[in-house]
């Protein structure tokens, strides 16, 4: 019985480790399926409005911008999910340890200097900066690259389904400020279960939401990420408010996205090497916190 419990548990936990990237995957692919649909059928998306009316050549343009930034989203994800930033298979080095160095009691070996034991992964990560929950992987040194591409395109990508996606919003509005129009932004699925929306008009509602509350929210992690980048910090670093690894603006960019690091964000085929190990640092600061 027990067993069966440990078994049933198990399957449980897979499957919620897995749950925010077919959720991740399913948003993204619906934002995009939607935003393609308004571009090639629905542009404008009233054949009496009197708006531009975007030829061939422009909706192909739209178009391919869509799957260059979904087809990024997608490569960086896969990339930052497939390479591990653990110590596993990892030479820490000799016996000489210097300062930083620390032992963890979970994976019994000594770690180096920016390197933390993550929970979920169960193993310790060099230069960890977080644990992502919306991939189930941590962000190290050897996936911060693809992490930080994944967030830009989708920072990108969101922005422009959000700016798309104003029209449908004006469509809404357009009876007026309503209870009606209001209910239909602000809870799509109650209006849909009560019968007050169509199906369809409850998608378009869903998905123009979703553009803003994500845009926003990714936001917020690209624009964060970005300051601790140009910091030379993680996130780890930053509560602590320490940066005795800065190497100043450009050396914190090459050390974080490789020796490729001005065009490598624009495709993830481009190889970036990186120059470090992910063992030894360069220390330029003071290794006590400084609060
Ligand atoms: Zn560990
Ligand atoms: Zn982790």
């Amino acid at each position: 019985m027990t067993s069966i419990a440990s078994k049933v548990f198990c399957r449980v936990e897979k499957m919620c480790h897995y749950l925010p990237v077919v959720l991740n995957t399913f948003l993204v692919f619906s934002i995009t399926g939607e935003v393609s649909y308004l571009v090639s059928v629905e542009a404008p998306l009233e054949p009496d409005q009197k708006k531009t009316q975007w030829s061939s050549r422009w909706k192909l343009i739209h178009l391919l911008a869509q799957y260059f930034m979904l087809g990024n989203i997608c490569w960086n994800a896969l990339l930052f999910m497939k390479t591990s930033p653990s110590i596993k298979g990892v030479f820490l080095g000799g016996e000489v340890l210097g300062q930083g160095w620390r032992y963890c009691y979970t994976c019994e070996t000594h770690t180096p200097p920016r390197c933390s034991h993550c929970y979920d992964c169960k193993v310790c990560v060099l230069r960890r900066d977080h644990h992502c929950v919306f991939f189930g992987q941590c962000v190290g040194f050897r996936n911060y690259r693809y992490f930080l591409s994944c967030l830009f395109f989708m920072w990108s990508g969101l922005l422009y389904a959000t700016l798309m996606n104003a029209e449908v919003f004006i469509v809404i509005l357009k009876e007026g400020v309503t209870v009606h129009s209001i209910l239909l932004l602000l809870i799509p699925w109650i209006m849909l279960v009560s019968g007050q929306v169509s199906a369809r008009a409850f998608a378009f509602a869903f998905i123009a939401d979703t553009c803003v509350v994500g845009f926003l929210l990714v936001s917020s992690f690209f624009f964060f990420h970005l300051y601790l980048l140009f910091r030379g910090q993680t996130t780890r670093e930053w509560y602590s408010s320490r940066r005795p690894y800065s190497l100043g603006l450009f050396g914190n960019l090459h050390h974080t996205l490789g020796l490729r690091w001005y065009i490598c964000w624009l495709c993830p085929l481009i190889p970036s090497p990186l120059p470090g190990d992910g063992i030894n640092f360069q220390v330029t600061g003071s290794l006590e916190p400084s609060r």
